[in-house]
């Protein structure tokens, strides 16, 4: 079976390569899941992927050890982009930190996830954008009108709600968030807020801001 995945980044809904249905997807689909709601998106958009994260999963939980590192009750909000692994590259440890993603890792869109986090005692924020992020190659419109064409008039209306807050600057959103964080009422009072930029082309991750 094919183990191939397809990133589901905003960059290959621009270049439409993400909503192409695979016809016999269905019958790959694992049977736990043949009822769940979402059944038909996965049949559509994610063909293999369940069956390959079930089989991976079996090899995971054979040798899986729970987290020991101590907490460093710090919080990474970053993108969801498949090329971005907070911890290795900021050299943290899987249970020292919460990891909050969405597209961009912008704090307006991840600040109701970072309240939580904050009464768990992920207390200090870091807000880590990179290069080439989807969110810099995208319009509003250009969603909308994906939107519109995978799945009609109607549909595309509900995505006025949203503000994707796209950016073309990488620098400058992650000042831009990180300026919103410090403003934010409900952020808890003493919260350290940096800003950093990872490079996606060397792997390096720079420091832009300090609150
Ligand atoms: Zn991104």
């Amino acid at each position: 079976m094919s183990t191939t995945t397809r990133p589901s980044c905003l960059f290959f809904i621009v270049n439409n390569s993400l909503v192409d249905a695979d016809a016999d997807a269905g019958s790959k689909v694992p049977q736990r899941k043949q009822n769940h709601p979402s059944n038909r998106i996965e049949r559509s958009s994610m063909s293999t992927v369940p069956q390959s994260i079930l089989q991976a999963n079996e090899k995971y939980a054979a040798s899986f050890a729970k987290p020991t590192v101590p907490r460093k009750n710090f919080l990474v909000v970053t993108c969801l982009d498949p090329r971005i692994q907070p911890y290795e590259q900021m050299g943290l440890q899987f249970g020292e930190c919460g990891v909050l993603r969405n597209a961009g890792g912008t704090a307006p869109n991840a600040l109701p996830n970072i309240i939580v986090a904050q009464n768990f005692g992920l207390r200090d924020i870091a807000i880590v954008h990179h290069t080439d992020c989807g969110l810099t190659h995208i319009t509003h419109q250009l969603i909308r009108d994906a939107v519109q064409e995978a799945n009609g008039a109607e549909a595309a209306k509900t995505v006025d709600q949203f503000d994707f807050h796209e950016f073309k600057d990488v620098p400058g959103s992650v000042k831009r968030d990180v300026e919103y964080l410090a403003r934010q009422p409900a952020i808890r009072k003493g919260t350290q807020i940096t800003g950093w930029v990872y490079d996606v082309e060397t792997g390096n991750v720079e420091d832009v801001v300090v609150s």
